[in-house]
């Protein structure tokens, strides 16, 4: 490589790594679960979007293996040549019953979702409007757009009014997570989609964290808020709580005709494989079924959230099972998250871009497969390593 371009690389590696940035990558040398294995070493498993154990089920992994051996492993093609399978078209009449929608389309993951409808909805010419601390993959999408892009406070809807009833030019679409994945509290969507009435503005919400945990049966953000019908599009993921990989954007029937033809990761990038997609058919079966994979996540939420701020720590303004652990400086948050994986709790620590600066955190992911003792070892574990380091 070029030495001068690599020794710019080098620095800007040294720099993230000063400020505490730096991303330590920890390797799995077993399936997602509770407990899972690292370095050779059992740790307790607080990082995963495995929300709800589906990652490695038995009937999913089954479905899986069925697939295989019926379709094969490779897609062959994009969706709009050859790669659409009759499993890909069960799965969307499927994701569109779950949501009570007209109809879905799935995409290759919830980034490339992003990527595919908010392009195919605004361009020059139009106006987005974004919550503040959307994630990374809505930001890619609207920079695609060209359009005009107007930032309103994170959930202030003084704030979202106040864009509204400025001179905004074209088509306007507000876009807003659902759940935000750093804090876990809620969109207001109600309030929202008051607004986007009275104002003529379209809605779009990524409701990534908010699938197979909020609503009945894990039925979302729109379901949770009783808005059916009253949201323009819904993005969603599978590789959280459905715990399989790919995206999807649900909706009116003709919205999801028109990004047939005009999501370009749809029709630019190959479709997701069979064993995927009938594993995430076999994730919402699930789901539809019974929801006490759902109500044992909130419960083991509730219980870690109520004994941390027992212990005295600061765990944000959550309103999901998602606990941010409050640290505040990047380095001491890396430390923290140092000290309690040799304890054999794998937390991981968030810094900057993610969250805003001095804002840095342990995340903690809670899932329906941690057991009360499991909780009562972490909650130990974050005692005693947050009284050596001052933190309480
Ligand atoms: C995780 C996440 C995504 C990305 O989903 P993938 O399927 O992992 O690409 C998109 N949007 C939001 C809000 C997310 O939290």
């Amino acid at each position: 490589m070029n030495e001068e371009f690599e020794k710019d690389l080098k620095k800007e590696l040294k720099n993230l790594k000063d400020e505490g940035l730096y991303n330590n990558i920890r390797t799995l040398e077993s399936p997602q679960g509770a407990w899972v294995e690292i370095n050779g070493k059992e740790v307790l498993n607080f990082s995963s979007n495995n929300y709800l154990g589906l990652a490695n089920h038995k009937e999913t992994v089954e479905a899986a293996k069925k697939a295989l051996d019926k379709y094969g492993i490779g897609p062959g093609a994009v969706r709009s040549i050859a790669g659409t399978m009759t499993l890909h078209n069960e799965l969307e009449e499927k994701l569109a019953d779950f949501k009570k929608v007209e109809a879905a389309i799935t995409f290759q993951s919830g980034f490339t979702a992003n990527l595919a409808v908010i392009p195919a909805l605004v361009g020059k010419g139009d106006t987005v409007i974004s919550d503040k601390l959307n994630h990374a993959s809505i930001i890619d999408g609207i920079r695609l757009t060209g359009a005009d892009v107007k930032v309103y406070d994170h959930c202030d809807m003084e704030s979202l009014k106040s864009v509204l009833q400025s001179d905004l030019q074209g088509r306007k679409l507000i876009v807003t997570d659902g759940v935000f994945s750093m804090d876990g509290d809620i969109a207001p969507l109600p309030e929202i989609v008051e607004l986007a009435k009275k104002y003529n503005a379209l809605v779009m919400v990524d409701d990534a964290h908010g699938e197979g945990v909020l609503g009945t049966h894990g039925r979302g953000i729109v379901d949770h808020f009783d808005l059916h019908g009253e949201v323009d599009v819904e993005i969603g993921t599978f590789s959280k709580a459905i715990g399989t990989v790919g995206g999807c954007a649900a909706g009116s029937a003709t919205l999801i005709e028109y990004l047939k033809q005009q999501g370009r990761p749809f029709l630019f990038s190959s479709a997701v494989t069979p064993p995927d997609v009938a594993a995430t058919i076999k994730s919402i079966e699930i789901l539809e079924k019974d929801d006490t994979l759902v109500s044992k996540l909130w419960n083991n939420g509730d219980i870690f959230k109520e004994k941390m701020k027992e212990a005295g720590f600061d765990v944000g303004h959550s309103e999901t099972p998602i606990t941010p652990v409050m640290i505040g400086d990047a380095k001491d948050a890396s430390e923290m998250s140092s000290k309690l994986f040799s304890e054999r709790v794998f937390a991981q620590s968030i810094g900057y871009p993610t969250v805003p600066k001095g804002k840095a955190r342990i995340r903690v992911m809670i899932s329906a497969t941690h057991s009360e003792d499991d909780l009562k070892f972490a909650l130990s574990k974050f005692e005693k390593v947050g009284k050596e380091m001052g933190l309480i």
